[in-house]
């Protein structure tokens, strides 16, 4: 079959890698001049297939409130007049219940668990490095108060069957030694041993290469206007350059994605959420991190992707803008800089992205009311965690496989 994947980001490129692995000749179609230069350029580098749930939960509205009105925020909120932000942060509040929490976390994870394996087998595979290490994320309290709330989360680990330690000071210094500088600083940690890092940056880029080399064909630089269909299937996507014809078409687009099926009457509820990230170059290596650890107090993670340190977070709903804000910029510094101050950042790069969410965390995977129209989109805040499962599945349904895993559940039909 012709295949055209929509968006070159961490999605479509894995997308991309499958299906041309399935036998299928693949097109990726995408406006910038090369694989993952929106969202999946810069963000947090965490792979974090045990710290897998969805930002709506029970609790959140009330935390949310308090965080609007923190100085280092978490979450910033710029409302519009627009009614797709709108009807998505309502949709976001609905999820906020114990039940709906606990289908959308349990999807979450499978599709997560999924993506452990497909990972380790693309990299046995093509053997691209990407800076990428195996040592676990480390959640750190800095307050007793945070220490005896994460009793919650060490229960849902257990029932989800991910491996997890509780430490104390010495036990986190022991993990991330730097953090020996700032012991006064902690009071204990929660580890989850079995989670990875990497650069999801030189992961694209790399994968996209060897994409290339099983005959998967690039059109850069090339904006993508709407698709073309008749009688109810899919025939092609007209684009700025021409009119590419298709058997199936896969839309990858992050957050951009809702706003080429508007058109055709699919409502897709996928709002970006931006986030920012400082890189930082490493000049003392006893001062930097050696895996990811997430500040719980600012909900910011801080990473080692090899001689650089990635500092990543924030949620600020405010629509399609890739703004600096500054004030960002300080609570990047500030959180960083309270505990691994082993970089420059007067050579730090500051980076913004918007993550595309739907409001029940899970993303969107497979056939639309079009034939040979699927969806492979919404991974919100773990996009490239879930890469490689998400794009083996999306192949094995494009290619009218039984996927590994259960999928029904994962589709757009989900929300109706
Ligand atoms: C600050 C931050 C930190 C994060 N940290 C993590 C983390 O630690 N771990 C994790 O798993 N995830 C993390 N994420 C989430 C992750 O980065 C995203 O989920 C993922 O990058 C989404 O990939 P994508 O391919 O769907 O979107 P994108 O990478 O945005 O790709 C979409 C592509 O579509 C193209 N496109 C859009 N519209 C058009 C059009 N009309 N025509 C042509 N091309 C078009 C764009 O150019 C782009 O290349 C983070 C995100 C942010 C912002």
């Amino acid at each position: 079959m012709k295949v055209i994947v929509l968006g070159a980001g961490v999605i479509g490129v894995t997308s991309a890698y499958q299906l041309a692995k399935a036998g299928h000749e693949v097109i990726v179609v995408d406006r910038q001049q090369g694989p993952a230069l929106e969202t999946s350029f810069a963000n947090a580098g965490e792979v974090s297939f045990g710290y897998c749930s969805p930002w709506a939960a029970p609790g959140i509205p009330m935390k949310a409130l308090k965080w609007l009105f923190m100085e280092h925020a978490p979450l910033i909120l710029r409302p519009k007049l627009d009614r797709a932000m709108l009807a998505w942060m309502m949709q976001m509040l609905r999820n906020c219940t114990a039940e709906r929490y606990a289908v959308n976390k349990s999807r979450m994870l499978r599709l997560a668990a999924y993506s452990r394996t497909s990972l380790a087998d693309v990299r046995a595979e093509t053997g691209i490095a990407y800076d990428e290490r195996m040592q676990g994320t480390l959640q750190l309290f800095r307050t007793q108060q945070q220490l005896d709330a994460s009793a919650k989360d060490v229960k849902a680990l257990a029932a989800d069957g991910v491996p997890y330690k509780v430490l104390d000071r010495d036990g986190c210094i022991r993990v991330e030694p730097a953090l020996t500088h700032v012991r006064e600083k902690i009071v204990g940690g929660l580890l989850t041993p079995k989670d990875e890092t990497g650069d999801c940056f030189k992961f694209t880029e790399a994968l996209a290469a060897r994409a290339s080399a099983l005959g998967v064909r690039f059109a850069y630089g090339t904006h993508v206007r709407g698709l073309d269909v008749e009688n109810g299937r899919v025939r092609g996507v007209l684009t700025d350059r021409e009119r590419m014809t298709a058997d199936a078409v896969v839309v990858a687009l992050g957050s951009f994605s809702p706003l080429l099926l508007r058109p055709l009457g699919i409502r897709l509820p996928v709002y970006p959420v931006k986030g920012y990230s400082l890189t930082i170059p490493i000049t003392d290596p006893s001062r930097a991190p050696e895996s990811t650890v997430m500040d719980e107090t600012y909900k910011i993670a801080i990473t080692r992707l090899g001689d650089r340190i990635r500092v990543g977070g924030m949620a600020e709903i405010s629509g399609y803008t890739n703004d600096l804000g500054h004030a960002r910029r300080r609570t990047l510094d500030h959180s960083v800089t309270d505990l691994f101050p082993g970089g420059d950042l007067r050579r730090a790069s500051f980076w913004s992205g918007l993550r595309p969410m739907t409001p029940d965390g899970t993303p969107v995977i497979g056939q639309t009311k079009i034939a040979g129209l699927f969806l492979n989109t919404g991974h919100g805040t773990l996009g490239w965690t879930m890469s490689c499962g998400s794009a083996r599945l999306i192949s094995d349904l494009v290619s009218g496989r039984k996927p590994e895993i259960d999928a029904a559940d994962l589709a757009i039909s989900r929300y109706n």
